[in-house]
């Protein structure tokens, strides 16, 4: 029998976890780097995000005070690795005026209001999308919100559990309906999801290698069954044939 999405997105993860072990997100030395890399993580390598974060910190700039005094054309020079580099330092100015206005440059106070009152104060930064925002949410300000992204679309849609033409939220949902509301499992389990995506389940996947296929019958993968259902068979096909061939 099928079984339901809440307790296959939960085997999902603990397929992962037993092959990955936690991933200790988000990859910062402070509240504040975690926001700057969301910031500059959009459309980007990662590796290419830490370059830019190694030039910001050595010159003082992951410092709220400092980074809230400097202007576009003193960040933009520093952080030219994360593409776009110039529309990024306005979107760090554009949050930093943010979070000195509303919180007085405050992460405490900013992460006790109300998250979908947070939320929705985050969005109407300038230049700052869902995925960016969620982020900031989940990994900086420790709230309840499951984030998603192109890697949750491709792996989940390949799983049959989300559409392929799935918006962001309406992916969101999926996670947020199907799983308990556990902040601890929401920051791992994205952190699992961006690993496979970038390691296994790439645009040509290696399904051989994908752990989550160790995790029971009941759980198939659509995409590789699709896609390797003649593997096993087709020895047994061309046997055949073989042998029909000498019957003549
Ligand atoms: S089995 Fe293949 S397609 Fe399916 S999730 Fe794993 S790597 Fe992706």
């Amino acid at each position: 029998m099928d079984q339901p999405s809440n307790k296959k997105l939960l085997k999902i993860y603990q397929s992962l976890f037993s092959e990955y072990g936690s991933r200790y997100w988000w990859p910062a030395d402070s509240r504040l780097e975690v926001i700057i890399g969301a910031i500059l993580a959009q459309n980007v390598a990662w590796k290419n995000v830490e370059i830019a974060i190694g030039n910001l910190k050595t010159e003082g700039l992951l410092n709220s005070e400092k980074l809230y005094r400097s202007d576009v054309g003193s960040i933009a020079p520093l952080i030219r690795s994360s593409r776009f580099y110039n529309q990024k330092a306005i979107k760090i100015k554009n949050f930093m005026d943010f979070f000195y206005n509303d919180y007085n440059g405050n992460l405490e106070k900013m992460s006790q209001e109300e998250t979908l009152l947070l939320r929705n104060k985050l969005l109407k930064i300038k230049g700052l999308g869902e995925e960016t925002v969620d982020s900031i949410l989940l990994y900086a300000c420790n709230k309840p919100i499951f984030v998603v992204d192109a890697y949750t679309k491709r792996i989940f849609s390949r799983y049959g559990l989300v559409e392929e033409i799935a918006n962001y939220s309406d992916l969101q949902f999926f996670f947020t309906k199907n799983l308990p509301q556990d902040i601890a499992l929401y920051n791992d389990f994205h952190a699992q999801i961006v690993h496979l995506g970038n390691l296994i389940c790439k645009k040509h996947p290696e399904c051989g290698n994908c752990p989550i296929r160790k995790v029971g019958k009941n759980i198939l993968c659509q995409y590789y069954s699709i896609n390797h259902a003649f593997e096993g068979k087709s020895s047994t096909i061309k046997l055949r044939a073989s042998r029909e061939d000498c019957v003549t």
